[in-house]
């Protein structure tokens, strides 16, 4: 039985336009989207009493601020209705939502508020207008700029912003100043991803059509390390590869799930869900999600059951993206695998190299391990 407590992913499928680099699941049309509240609300149903209390909700995409304050209040009355929410004295539950900067205005932040979510992720991704151009994000940097200022004035104490970096032209001054643009506002999290070319949106078109080329390993890794630098100067903690937190308290209970192997359930279409050694996704297509779940069925598209030698990998990969890194008797009692004694020459050699370090029972990345930490985990 897993001790560890659940977390809820809810996925709403809309965005009003798509962005250049996006390949999450997400149409630009909303017309579908009392329909698709509708059988979310059924899918919940389903899986009443099939997971134990969660402790974190998180509401995603697609673009959340996309519907209006009714219908996420309708989204977490449904939520209450089925599910139990942990709260004790010590833990809240973290309830977030991802949101667009072109949706928040002050009205429908204090609407927010009022519901219950007490985190805000907003997905700024620069302040250089070329760089949003580029991406094809339907707001500008002005707009990001007063979102962040409106969040705060409703009464978020917890906001988080996400950015990008390794965009095409996007010289390291101005990620750097995208930064210190952030930073200036204190937010309590800051996600920086590195941008991917997935090969079927349209910038990866362009990129395999010799458009433009991108950062290559090098420059690669000096972004990655200047931000390490910048953000930890400025007071965050660079706790997993790609996210920075101002505090223990303000890391992401919710992510922190995906990468320890916690259960979680994904509702919504092509969400994803795992428990014990089970993963399965749903339909990635809304058409096909209502079709299911119109026919009383649970919209799953595949089921996946993990063997003890790829949950082992996986913790490995993940734990490896983190600061903390692996503790290493537990390590030994979940995947009854002994790290320590059976790669004991790669270790000592990593270690030599300055990639990993082992302390207090403890494998964990250093610096330069967390820049190279996918290929850590192939140890
Ligand atoms: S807003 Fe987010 S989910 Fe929607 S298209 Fe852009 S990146 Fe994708």
């Amino acid at each position: 039985m897993d001790l560890k407590i659940p977390g809820l992913y809810i996925h709403i499928p809309f965005c009003l336009s798509k962005c250049h680099y996006c390949d999450f699941y997400s149409l630009t049309s909303i017309s579908a989207i009392p329909a698709f509240l509708e059988a979310l609300f059924k899918e919940m149903e389903m899986y009443r009493n099939r997971f134990h209390p969660f402790d974190t909700v998180y509401i995603g995409g697609g673009t959340p601020s996309a519907l209006n304050p009714q219908q996420m209040e309708d989204i977490l009355m449904s939520v209450q209705k089925n599910f139990d929410l942990i709260s004790n004295p010590g833990i809240t539950p973290e309830i977030t939502v991802e949101t667009n900067p072109a949706d928040l205005d002050r009205s429908f932040l204090e609407s927010m508020r009022e519901i219950g979510i007490n985190r805000i992720n907003i997905g700024v991704q620069s302040f250089d207008e070329k760089v949003l151009d580029f991406l094809g994000r339907r707001h500008s940097a002005k707009q990001a700029i007063s979102a962040i200022e409106a969040s705060r004035k409703a009464g978020f104490c917890n906001i988080g912003l996400d950015l990008i970096y390794g965009v095409p032209e996007q010289g390291i001054d101005s990620w750097l100043d995208t930064l210190k643009q952030a930073a200036a506002f204190s937010p309590e999290h800051l996600s920086c991803y590195q941008l991917t070319l997935e090969t079927k949106t349209p910038l990866g078109k362009r990129y395999q059509a010799g458009e433009f080329s991108i950062p290559g390993e090098e420059l690669q890794y000096e972004f990655f390390m200047k931000t390490s630098e910048f953000l930890e100067d400025a007071g965050y903690n660079h706790y997993e590869v790609s996210n920075f937190a101002r505090g223990k308290e303000y890391t992401s209970r919710h992510n922190q799930k995906y990468w320890d192997h916690s259960p979680f359930l994904g509702l919504g279409p092509s969400a994803h869900s795992f428990q014990c050694n089970q993963r399965w996704w749903n339909h990635p297509s809304l058409d096909r999600y209502l079709a299911a779940i119109n026919a009383g069925n649970l919209p799953v598209e595949e089921t996946e059951t993990l063997t003890m030698e790829q949950l082992r990998l996986e913790a490995l990969y993940l734990g490896l993206r983190t600061k903390k890194g692996i503790f290493l008797q537990d390590f030994k009692n979940q995947y009854h695998y002994d790290l320590f004694t059976e790669k004991k020459e790669m270790l000592d050699k990593l270690q030599e190299e300055g990639f990993i370090s082992i302390q207090d029972g403890y494998l964990y990345p250093t610096q330069n391990g967390l820049a190279v930490a996918d290929r850590l985990s192939l140890i």
